[in-house]
């Protein structure tokens, strides 16, 4: 197709920019609506694996991303106090993963959708999309496209005026996201990522995962049943956290109000598309975050619409090229993160099969295997 073709897009998440990045790149004109007011993301940290790294590049991020974002020597377990599983990381011939903030990544992404002249239009709500090719905001003007994209979040109003089956689970357990000083925790093993779980004898199961994500930065995802008030109350109560978990105390009481509870949740789609609207990432296969691999798949998912968009005659041919190619590897992976997430058997170590690490060791479409920073 020679003449420039259009897509709409809901959405300037991950999701969102990097489908906007990954069509701009490829001839496509793009317009982003955001229903937020402002463009930026919410105070927690994020990993992302090899993987999404490798999108990252592609979508000229990568080098942003590394500049300020923590490359950990080592990931840890330690269960009620024992080191179960220790996995050197980020070193020669060994799996890359960084950590960092948000709004880290989120900056880099952003900057790059700038470079790349990508319209983005805040306060701008979209309500519905129709598989012919168009979008609805909230004031109810229409916007036509060759391409619909519907990258709006686990609760996504693109998705659900389309009528597509869908499936919703919601899982006991959630975690407090949280951000940090580091103060004293740093050097040594306080460089690692450590997985600590506290299994009580009153039956009680809390776990933090901690993580450095800058140099000055920590991140804590703190998980607990939604039925333990005491654990999952926002703002964070640091008693039962500190009883668990003694040694994190300076960050546990550092934390203020800061923190946000989220339950862990997966949601799986029969089709990602209909006609010419696609769905992607948490709109279409939101996972618990127990491989860390919800963004990694979103961002790997929205480069490869956009390769499958270039290497069809038709938007109706990309997208089956898209969700045939694509969509084993994110179901696979949200299956598995499932699983862990039921049965909290993270607990007893992290495993580094084959199995769970297949997202975090694939090479995305649309990427370079020679891309090794
Ligand atoms: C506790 C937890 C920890 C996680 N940790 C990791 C991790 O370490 N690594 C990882 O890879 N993944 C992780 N994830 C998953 C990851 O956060 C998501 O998969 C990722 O954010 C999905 O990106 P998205 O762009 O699809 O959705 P979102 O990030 O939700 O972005 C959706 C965007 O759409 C906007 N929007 C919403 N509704 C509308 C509308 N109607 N109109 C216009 N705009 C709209 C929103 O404001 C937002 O900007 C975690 C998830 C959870 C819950």
């Amino acid at each position: 197709m020679s003449e420039t073709r259009h897509a709409e897009i809901a959405g300037a998440g991950f999701a969102g920019l990097a489908s906007a990045i990954a069509l701009k790149q490829r001839g496509w004109s793009v317009r982003v609506h955001e229903s937020s007011p402002e463009l930026r993301a919410f105070g927690a940290g994020i990993y992302i694996w090899d993987n999404g790294l490798h999108v990252l590049d592609s979508l000229d991020a990568y080098q942003q991303v590394l500049n300020g974002a923590f490359a950990a020597p080592a990931y840890e377990t330690r269960t009620n106090g024992v080191r179960l599983s220790y996995q050197r990381i980020n070193q020669p011939g060994y799996r890359r993963l960084l950590t960092m903030t948000r709004q880290h990544l989120y900056e880099a992404m952003l900057d790059s959708a700038r470079r790349h002249g990508i319209e983005i239009v805040t306060r701008s709500e979209v309500v519905a999309a129709d598989p012919e090719g168009r979008l609805k905001v909230a004031d109810g003007r229409w916007f036509e496209a060759d391409l619909v994209i519907g990258a709006d979040g686990v609760k996504s109003k693109v998705r659900d005026s389309l009528d597509i089956p869908l499936e919703r689970q919601r899982y006991h357990d959630g975690l407090t996201r949280v951000l940090a000083p580091r103060g004293p925790l740093k050097g040594g093993d306080w460089d690692n990522v450590i997985d600590f779980w506290h299994k009580g004898e009153d039956g009680r199961t809390l776990r933090i995962l901690y993580t450095p994500c800058s140099e000055d930065t920590l991140y804590m995802a703190m998980m607990a049943g939604l039925d333990d008030h005491e654990a999952a109350a926002i703002p964070v109560n640091p008693a039962p956290w500190v009883e668990a978990f003694p040694g994190l105390r300076p960050a546990l009481e550092s934390l203020g109000d800061r923190g946000r509870y989220d339950l862990y949740e997966k949601t799986v789609l029969k089709e990602w598309a209909i006609g010419k609207v696609a769905v992607v990432g948490d709109s279409a296969h939101a996972m618990p975050p127990t491989l860390a691999q919800g963004a990694g798949c979103a961002m790997m998912n929205a480069l490869g619409l956009a390769v499958a968009m270039e290497e069809s005659d038709t938007v109706e041919e990309g997208l089956a090229l898209w969700q045939q190619r694509e969509r084993p590897l994110t179901d696979h992976t949200q299956g598995r993160a499932a699983e862990l997430a039921a049965s909290r058997e993270l607990a007893h170590g992290m495993s580094w099969s084959d199995t769970d690490m297949r997202a975090a060791g694939h090479l995305p479409t649309g990427t370079s295997a020679a891309f090794s920073a």
